[in-house]
C-alpha cells in the first residue's frame, strides 16, 4: 500500500518549522488536558448535584416513571460524552506528541544540511569545498541517522531518463543499480517528482537477493530537486520494529529539496575543479609524453636548489638530445618520430630512480633531475640512461636503434639560479654534441667562453652574408690522363674581418645550424651561374666546363627549392646541363620520399647530380641504383690510401666498375701527389680533384687559370 503526503513541501516551509518550539507545543498540550478535565468535573458534579435534588422530589411526590428515564438517560449520555472526550484528548496528545518528533526532526536535518552547505560553499577556494562524492555521503548519511533509518540510497538522474545509484548506506541497492523512468518506487517518484511513504512489507527488487534477511516493512523516497530541476532521488527503507509516518516523509521532502541545491552546487564545484585541474595539468605537462613541460621543470629545479639537501650533495640536470632524431622524423613521418618520443619518456621514466624527475623539455630534448654527490656520480647515471637507450625502439613493425647526447650540470652551494643552471646544461650538451654521438659533457666555466664566441660567429656571419663578407672559390676538376679541364667546384669562403679567409668547413656546420645554409647556397648557386656565362662567353668558349655547386640538406628542404633553382638557371642564362648540384648521403637520409621526389625534379630540369663524399658515412651502394646520380666523387680519404692500402683501391675500382655499369661518371676527390694520380690512372679513372691539381682559386685566379691551360693545349 502506499500513501501520499498531502500538501506540497515547500523550502519555506522548512525555515518555518526549525523556529517552531517543541516545549511550549508540549505544555499547552498538558495545559489543554487540565482544562478538559477541569471542565469534565464540573458537568459531572453539576449532574450529580441536579440528580441528588430532583431524586429527593421524586421519591416524595412520586413521579410518574417517564421522568426518571429521561434523567438516567441525560447522565448515561454526559458520562459517556466526557469519556469520548477523554479518549479523544488522548488521540490528540500523541498526535502532538508526533507533530514535534516530525518537527524536531526538520529541524536537526536542515542544521546537518546547513553544515554540508557551508562545506560546500566554503570560501573561494573549490579545493576546500565538498565534492560531489563527500556531499552525497554527508546527505545520506545524515538521512539515514536521524530517520534512524535501516539503510539509503541516492540515485542521480543519468542520460535524462535513467536514474543510478551513486552512494549506498546500510541495507540499500548495490551503487551503479540503474532503474528507468517508473521503474520501481525510485522510477515513479523520479517521473511525478512526489515524495512517496510505502507502508507494508513490499517486494522492492533491490531486496531480491537478500532472501534470508527480513524485508522493509516502510520505505520513503523523494525527489532531489535544484531550481525545479530534477536532480535525483534519495531513498530510505525503515528497521522492521520502527516504520515510517508520513510526519517521517514531510520532514524528508523538504530535506530533499534543500538536499538537491546542495548536490547541484557540489556537482558544478566538482565540474570546475576538474576543469581547473585540468587546464592546471595541461599548462604544465607535455601533451604527447604526458611528461612535466619545460615551465614546471624550472620550477621543480628552482625547488630543488631552495631545498635544504643532505651534506655534500648537489642538484643535478641532465640534459639529453637524440642524436638523428630528425631523420627518424622525415625518412619514418611524425607519427613514427612522436612513437619515438613516447616510448623514450617511458624509457627514461623507469631508468631514474624514485624521486628523481623527467621532464619534455620540447623536440628531441628531454630534462632529468637528480641528486648527486659529484660529477662523476652524474656521469654514472647519464651512462646508465644511455645503455638503457642502446636497446632498440620497436617503431612501426622496425628496429629502431638511438644514442643520445647528454649535458650535465651541477649545483653545490645554492648560489646558481634554475634557468642559469639549465643553460650550463645546455652549453654542456652543445660540447657533447661537438665531440661526436652518444657523448656525454659535464659543464665547466671554459665551455661557456666556447658558446659565447659561437653566438660571435653566427652575428658576424649572419652580417657577411648581409654585405660582401662571402665569397665563392673555384676549385678546377680535371681530366687525369692529359690533364685537361674538365669543369670546378664552387666552394663558398668567408673573409672574416678579424680570422681572415676561413674555409668552408669551418664554418658552414654553423651556418647549418643557424638557418643560414640555404642563403648561402643560393648565392654561391648566382655567382657560380654567372661565372659559368662569363667563361662561356670567352675563355671557354666552345669548352662548356661542368659547373659543381655544394647542396646542403637544409636546402633542399626548402619548399621553393625547384622553382628557386630553376629561376636562377632561367635568369643566368646557363645550360642546365652544365650545372651539377653535390648532394651528399646525410641530403638523401634526411627524408628519402622528399629528397627522391624533389632530385627527380631538379632532374627533369636538366640539371645533373653528384654524390658527393662517397665512401664515407653509409655509403650504401643501394642509393646509386635508387638515386639519379650522374657524378660520384669518391671521398679523399679512399685517395688518401689508394697507394698503401688495397682495399682502398680495390674500392675504388669497384666503384668505377659499377659507373661504368649504371653509366655514371667517376671524380677521385683530394688528390695531393703525383703518385696518387698516377695510381688512379692506372686504376682507370678518368677524372680527380685536389691540390696536386689545382688548390680553390678565386674568380680571377680561375679565368687566369683556365686561359693559361687553354693557351697551353
Ligand atoms: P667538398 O664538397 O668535398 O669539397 C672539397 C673540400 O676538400 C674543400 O674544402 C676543398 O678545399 C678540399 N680539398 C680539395 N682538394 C683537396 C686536397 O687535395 N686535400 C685536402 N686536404 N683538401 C682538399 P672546403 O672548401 O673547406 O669545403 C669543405 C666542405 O664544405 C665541402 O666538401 C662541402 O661539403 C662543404 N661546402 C663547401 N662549399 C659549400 C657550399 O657552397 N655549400 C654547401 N652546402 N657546402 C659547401
Ligand atoms: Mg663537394
Ligand atoms: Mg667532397
Amino acid at each position: 500500500m502506499s500513501t501520499r503526503p498531502t500538501g506540497a513541501a515547500g523550502g519555506g516551509r522548512l525555515a518555518r518549522l526549525q523556529s517552531f518550539d517543541a516545549t511550549d507545543l508540549g505544555a499547552v498540550a498538558r495545559r489543554r488536558l487540565q482544562l478538559w478535565a477541569l471542565t469534565l468535573f464540573l458537568l459531572v458534579s453539576t449532574v450529580v448535584i441536579l440528580s441528588l435534588a430532583h431524586l429527593t422530589t421524586w421519591l416524595s411526590s412520586r413521579l410518574a416513571g417517564s421522568g426518571l428515564t429521561i434523567y438516567i438517560a441525560v447522565i448515561v449520555l454526559v458520562v459517556l460524552f466526557s469519556i469520548y472526550t477523554i479518549l479523544k484528548e488522548l488521540e490528540l496528545r500523541s498526535l502532538t506528541e508526533k507533530l514535534i518528533d516530525e518537527r524536531v526532526l526538520a529541524a536537526a536535518l536542515a542544521s546537518s544540511l546547513r553544515e554540508a552547505h557551508a562545506l560546500s560553499d566554503s570560501g573561494g577556494d573549490i579545493g576546500c569545498r565538498l565534492d560531489l562524492h563527500q556531499m552525497l555521503e554527508t546527505v545520506l548519511d545524515c538521512a539515514v541517522e536521524l530517520l534512524a533509518a535501516d539503510g539509503g540510497s541516492i540515485m542521480l538522474l543519468q542520460d535524462g531518463n535513467e536514474l543510478q545509484t551513486v552512494c549506498s548506506a546500510g541495507r540499500s541497492a548495490a551503487r551503479g543499480a540503474r532503474v528507468s523512468f517508473s521503474q520501481g518506487i525510485a522510477g515513479q517518484v523520479a517521473a511525478s517528482r512526489e515524495p512517496m511513504l510505502v507502508l507494508g512489507v513490499f517486494d522492492w527488487e533491490h531486496y531480491r537477493d537478500e532472501a534470508d534477511a527480513p524485508r522493509p516493512s516502510s520505505a520513503l523516497c523523494v525527489p532531489l530537486l535544484a531550481s525545479n530541476d530534477l536532480v535525483g532521488v534519495l531513498n530510505l527503507n525503515a528497521k522492521a520494529e520502527r516504520p515510517f509516518s508520513e510526519g517521517h516523509l514531510r520532514a524528508l521532502a523538504a530535506f530533499g529539496d534543500h538536499a538537491g541545491a546542495a548536490i547541484a552546487r557540489a556537482r558544478r564545484n566538482d565540474e570546475q575543479r576538474l576543469r581547473s585541474d585540468q587546464a592546471r595539468h595541461q599548462a604544465m605537462h607535455d601533451p604527447l609524453t604526458g611528461l612535466p613541460n619545460r615551465a614546471l621543470f624550472l620550477d621543480r629545479v628552482s625547488n630543488a636548489i631552495a631545498r635544504r639537501r643532505p651534506e655534500g650533495r648537489a642538484v643535478v640536470i641532465l640534459l639529453l638530445d637524440l642524436d638523428d632524431f630528425k631523420r627518424v622524423n622525415d625518412s619514418l613521418g611524425h607519427s613514427a618520430g612522436d612513437q619515438v618520443l613516447i616510448a623514450l619518456a617511458e624509457r627514461l621514466r623507469k631508468s631514474v630512480r624514485a624521486g628523481d624527475s623527467v621532464a619534455h623539455l620540447g623536440g628531441d630534448e628531454f630534462g632529468i633531475l637528480l641528486e648527486a654527490i659529484d660529477a662523476a656520480e652524474a656521469t654514472a647515471a647519464a651512462n646508465r640512461i644511455h645503455g638503457d637507450l642502446a636497446k632498440p625502439f620497436p617503431i612501426e613493425g622496425r628496429e629502431v636503434r638511438f644514442s643520445a647526447s647528454i649535458g650535465i650540470a651541477l649545483e653545490h652551494a645554492g648560489d646558481v639560479r634554475a634557468d642559469e643552471l639549465i643553460r650550463n646544461a645546455v652549453t654542456a650538451l652543445h660540447s657533447a654534441k661537438g665531440r661526436g654521438k652518444g657523448q656525454v659533457a659535464v659543464f665547466e666555466q671554459s665551455m661557456h667562453s666556447s658558446a659565447l664566441d659561437r653566438l660571435d660567429l653566427e652575428h658576424d656571419l649572419r652580417h657577411a652574408l648581409e654585405g660582401q663578407g662571402l665569397d665563392v672559390y673555384f676549385q678546377p676538376l680535371m681530366q687525369i690522363p692529359d690533364l685537361e679541364v674538365h669543369g670546378f667546384e664552387a666552394l663558398v669562403r668567408w673573409h672574416h674581418p678579424t680570422k681572415g679567409l676561413v674555409s668552408a668547413m669551418n664554418f658552414v656546420p654553423l651556418a647549418e645550424e643557424a638557418g643560414l645554409q640555404p642563403l648561402i647556397d643560393r648565392m654561391v648557386l648566382q655567382r657560380t651561374c654567372a661565372k659559368v656565362v662569363e667563361l662561356n662567353a670567352g675563355i671557354l668558349a666552345g669548352l662548356p666546363a661542368a659547373a659543381h655547386v655544394n647542396l646542403s640538406p637544409t636546402s633542399l628542404n626548402e619548399p621553393d627549392f625547384v622553382a628557386n633553382l630553376s629561376a636562377d638557371i632561367a635568369a643566368s642564362g646557363l645550360e642546365p646541363s652544365q650545372l651539377v648540384l653535390e648532394i651528399t648521403e646525410s641530403v638523401i637520409m634526411h627524408d628519402m620520399e622528399q629528397a627522391a621526389s624533389k632530385l627527380r625534379a631538379v632532374k627533369s630540369l636538366g640539371v645533373r647530380l653528384a654524390l658527393d663524399d662517397f665512401g664515407t658515412g653509409y655509403s650504401s651502394l643501394s642509393y646509386l641504383r635508387r638515386f639519379p646520380v650522374d657524378v660520384v666523387k669518391i671521398d679523399r680519404m679512399f685517395v688518401d690510401e689508394i697507394e698503401k692500402d688495397d682495399g682502398a683501391a680495390a674500392l675504388v675500382q669497384a666503384i668505377l666498375r659499377l659507373g661504368k655499369g649504371l653509366g655514371f661518371e667517376v671524380v677521385a676527390e683530394g688528390i695531393e701527389t703525383e703518385a696518387q694520380m698516377m695510381r688512379l690512372v692506372e686504376l682507370g679513372c678518368m677524372y680527380g680533384q685536389g691540390y696536386f691539381l689545382a688548390r680553390p682559386l678565386s674568380s680571377t685566379e680561375l679565368s687566369r687559370f683556365l686561359s693559361g691551360i687553354r693557351r697551353a693545349s
